[in-house]
């Protein structure tokens, strides 16, 4: 089993975690930039690949990019990605703010292969993280496990992994190949026959299953798609207010932050029809013609189910049975399907491996300061930081693209100053201690330049 030490180890390459280790580049000095490891479980790049539907679009400005909020002046603007592969002509003259998801995929691709100095390695799964501690039981760093035994040191750590789907209790314990998350909906139907008369369930009523029910209609032509939802049916979000969408500006996280509890439960219930529970009125539209040349073709091939509750289901034979009750009757049925695919979105916790973490720090609760450094409640000298899980404390654009450029900078220049900062008590020259409290090497990581107090 091998052990790498770095001193910044990114988990994830999302667009946080690119975004931060370009800030990395331009913020930071070379030796920072040229000691942090991204490390990505996917074998390559890729936006919400689950999703990656060649209509879908973004859904915010290409402007807000991995960087041109924090640095309208840098190399690695979605507009310069454009320029690069020869396509900036035919977007300008598309005339949209908002690219599609396949072309916001390629550039974040595109980011990650320009890198110049942070190293990023695909297929490296990240299973654990543990703080290490020495022997005066100051925090001094953190030993990440990989699924392939091997583990990474650091002293600073970034979690940008994104957030754990949600599947109901009911379906846990199914078979995965008739059971799909909107995460793995691609890599769900691929391997089916477009033939096929398949029975098919979509489970909720917001965007990923909107989008799973369109794209369904062409991947699955013959199928019958039964549409269950607890809403009495769809509705859009609202997607064109020009003052809500003021609140997703950066500038107002420190609005956000500094909100008592009443005034955060205020604004995230305003704000909660911005960007959940709803669908993209443009999609809303398509999937209404979808249903009304079904009814003009004298087709039956999907049927939306509102006010239902998923009670029960269980495997028979190559079946799935969905108990659903009928929320205006109580009344109870079955419904046999081939298929069931998961539009139920993420679990709002914190994702297991933070909530892991947190365990091994000996925490109840996970909090976060305004810089997204975790706060370990003890002495420490090493830091951790959490991107795009914050929304309860940092508001409703934190695990969007609107805010990730500044969070990047604001990370970033976090670090730089912890790192600055006078050496503290429990410091160690280079290396961490272990979980067990036992020195290890350095590896090939430069030595740390300061170790400090700071919590
Ligand atoms: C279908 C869909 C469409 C969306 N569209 C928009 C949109 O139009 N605009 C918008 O602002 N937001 C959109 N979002 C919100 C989305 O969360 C953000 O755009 C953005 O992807 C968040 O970036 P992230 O890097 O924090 O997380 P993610 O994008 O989820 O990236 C996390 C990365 O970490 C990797 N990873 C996870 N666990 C591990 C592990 N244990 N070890 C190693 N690697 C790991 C994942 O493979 C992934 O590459 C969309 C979300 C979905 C699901």
């Amino acid at each position: 089993m091998t052990n790498r030490d770095v001193e910044l180890l990114a988990i994830g390459a999302g667009p946080s975690n690119l975004a931060l280790a370009v800030a990395v580049e331009e913020l930071g000095p070379p030796d920072l930039a040229r000691n942090m490891l991204i490390l990505e479980r996917n074998p390559d790049v890729s936006w919400q690949p689950g999703l990656l539907l060649p209509w879908a679009r973004s859904q915010v400005s290409f402007l807000k990019d991995l960087v041109t909020p924090r640095n309208p002046r840098s190399r690695f603007s979605f507009l310069n990605y454009l320029h690069s592969v020869g396509r900036l002509d035919a977007f300008i003259n598309m005339g949209s703010f908002t690219p599609y998801r396949v072309e916001i995929s390629d550039y974040f691709g595109w980011v990650a292969r320009s890198l110049g100095q942070v190293r990023l390695e695909l297929g490296r799964d990240c299973v654990a993280v543990e703080p290490c501690r020495d022997r005066a039981g100051t925090l001094t760093g953190w030993l990440t496990r990989l699924a392939d035994g091997s583990t990474v040191t650091s002293r600073y750590l970034v979690i940008g992994a994104g957030r754990d789907p949600y599947l109901p209790p009911a379906l846990a314990g199914l078979p995965a190949h008739r059971v799909v998350h909107s995460t793995r909906y691609r890599a769900g139907v691929a391997g089916l026959s477009g033939e096929l008369p398949y029975r098919v369930a979509v489970l909720g009523s917001a965007q990923s299953a909107a989008e799973m029910v369109h794209a369904l209609q062409q991947d699955l032509p013959n199928s019958d798609i039964a549409w269950i939802m607890r809403s009495i049916t769809l509705r859009a979000y609202e997607a064109n207010n020009k003052f809500t969408n003021e609140l997703y500006y950066p500038s107002f996280i420190d609005a956000f932050f500094e909100a008592r509890p009443e005034g955060r439960a205020q604004i995230m219930a305003e704000m909660h029809r911005t960007n959940y529970s709803g669908i993209a009125p443009g999609l809303l539209e398509d999937l209404y013609t979808d249903f009304y040349l079904d009814r003009l073709h004298g087709r039956d091939r999907k049927r939306i189910i509102g006010m239902t509750d998923l009670t029960g289901a269980r495997a028979v034979a190559d079946e799935i049975a969905l108990e659903l009750t009928d929320r205006r009757t109580g009344a109870v049925s079955e419904l046999r399907r081939d298929l069931v695919f998961l539009g139920t979105g993420f679990v709002r916790e914190m994702p297991a491996l933070v909530r892991g973490l947190a365990a091994g720090l000996g925490l109840d609760a996970v909090s976060v300061g305004r810089r997204y450094r975790l706060d370990p409640a003890g002495p420490a000298t090493a830091a951790c930081y959490l991107q795009g899980v914050n929304e309860a404390t940092h508001g409703i654009a934190d695990s969007l693209l609107s805010v990730l450029a500044s969070r990047a900078g604001e990370i970033t220049r976090d670090i730089l100053a912890h790192r600055a900062a006078p050496v503290g008590t429990g410091a160690r020259p280079a290396g961490h201690a272990t979980p067990a409290g036992r020195a290890q090497p350095a590896g090939h990581a430069a030595p740390l330049t300061a170790d400090s107090g700071l919590a």
